[in-house]
């Protein structure tokens, strides 16, 4: 409870001082740039003349079969249909992997569902699927750090059916490592509407152990928003979609869901026309740089991550110390983690999501002699590690 309200302060200061003074990454933007308005109307066009995607109609393969299709007309190679049986029906969530460079046993899962409910669907959930593949289609050539898992789900509206099946029968028997769940559902906004808010959703529900992680990511996704998007963001809850298996498995989720509520879905006018695609477009910009940036995405260019020029200037010191250690990490977006050890690997401070800027660890008990530190960025990845020698004045 204390971790909880403490990471929640830390939390709000950091957005406070992003909301001022955070700039684009250039590498990320470039990408950024590259969201197609169009490819993202042509491919909702295409899941609206589809029609109702119910687990009985035969659309619902027929798009199964055309999200393959598409993964592969992008370059992509590991595509799996995850079949089973529901209701008498054989159906299938669609899975694409991008093995990670560094870690690629960690994975990025970028999901949301393709079947509907009474109607084609286009915001409820073509909107998320058109995004993911617009997501699929931009770094499709760019090297990330952690492994990228994109899933379109099916049989979602029957009770997350897909991902209840995906969650029991690949991640839990498969021990996956699962960095985090980026779930995309219902993210067109309502035609007519000033559409300029997206929701940020975060784990509030239980179990609790993974809801602070939840929390940390989902303050960057809204911060994202401000950075990479024209859209305003808001956090609230997730609930009632596919991240809901895997935060029950104790996984972290993060999710985005639009903020002015449509009356359309799960009906026959859940059309393009009854949409916003300026939203839609907005929303997949944020979107991609949300992917690059949990990913840790490569260019290829020059050789650097967007974190480079940052992790360079992570300090600790000063080296010997004696009754104080400082860590100062200019930069605004992370907070980070400290593990200081002493000589036989004892744990003697562990400081986990202290935000940017210079943290103060009072060392006057610390027994004199040599001491080990790592420290990693809040979304796990090292940053810096060496050692240190305490002695006494
Ligand atoms: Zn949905």
């Amino acid at each position: 409870m204390m971790k909880l309200l403490l990471l929640s302060i830390l939390s709000s200061i950091c957005l406070t001082k992003l909301a001022r003074s955070q700039s684009p990454d250039p590498f990320i933007q470039s990408v950024v740039d590259l969201v197609s308005y169009d490819s993202l109307q042509s491919d909702l066009q295409e899941l609206e003349n589809f029609g109702r995607k119910e687990i009985f109609d035969t659309a619902l393969a027929y798009t199964g079969e055309w999200l393959i299709q598409s993964y592969q007309n992008m370059g992509y190679n590991d595509i799996q249909t995850d079949y089973f049986e529901f209701s008498g029906q054989q159906i299938f969530n669609v899975v694409v992997t991008k093995p990670g460079t560094e870690f690629p046993d960690q994975y990025l899962i970028i999901d949301g569902h393709y079947d509907t409910q009474n109607g084609p669907g286009v915001n409820d959930n073509g909107s998320g699927v058109a995004i993911i593949l617009e997501i699929a289609r931009l770094v499709q050539n760019i090297p990330t750090r952690y492994s990228l898992r994109f899933i379109n789900f099916t049989a979602e509206e029957y009770g997350l059916v897909g991902s209840y099946h995906y969650v029991q029968e690949v991640v839990i028997p498969q021990d996956m490592n699962i960095r985090l769940v980026f779930n995309i559902d219902e993210v067109g906004g309502v035609a007519g509407l000033p559409n300029d808010t997206i929701i940020c959703e975060r784990d509030e529900s239980s179990p609790t152990a993974n809801n602070a992680e939840s929390w940390a990511f989902t303050d960057t996704l809204a911060a994202l928003t401000g950075i990479y998007s024209g859209l305003e963001s808001t956090i609230s809850y997730a609930y009632g979609s596919d991240y809901v298996p895997f935060q029950n498995n104790g996984e972290i989720i993060t999710g985005l869901y639009e903020f002015n509520n449509s009356p359309y879905p799960h009906t026959i006018h859940d059309s393009l026309a009854n949409l916003d695609m300026n939203y839609v477009y907005e929303i997949a910009k944020l979107s991609v740089a949300a992917t690059l940036y949990f990913s840790y995405a490569f260019d290829t260019t020059t050789g650097t991550t967007q974190k480079s020029e940052t992790d360079k200037t992570v300090e600790i010191y000063p080296n010997p110390f004696s009754d104080f250690l400082f860590v100062r990490a200019p930069f605004e977006f992370s907070g980070f983690s400290l593990v200081l050890c002493d000589e036989t690997g004892n744990i003697i401070n562990y400081s986990q999501n202290v935000t940017s800027g210079e943290y103060k660890i009072p060392a006057k008990s610390f027994a004199p002699g040599f001491y080990s530190y790592k420290i990693t960025d809040r979304l796990g990845y090292p940053i810096k590690q060496g050692k240190l020698v305490k002695i006494r004045y």
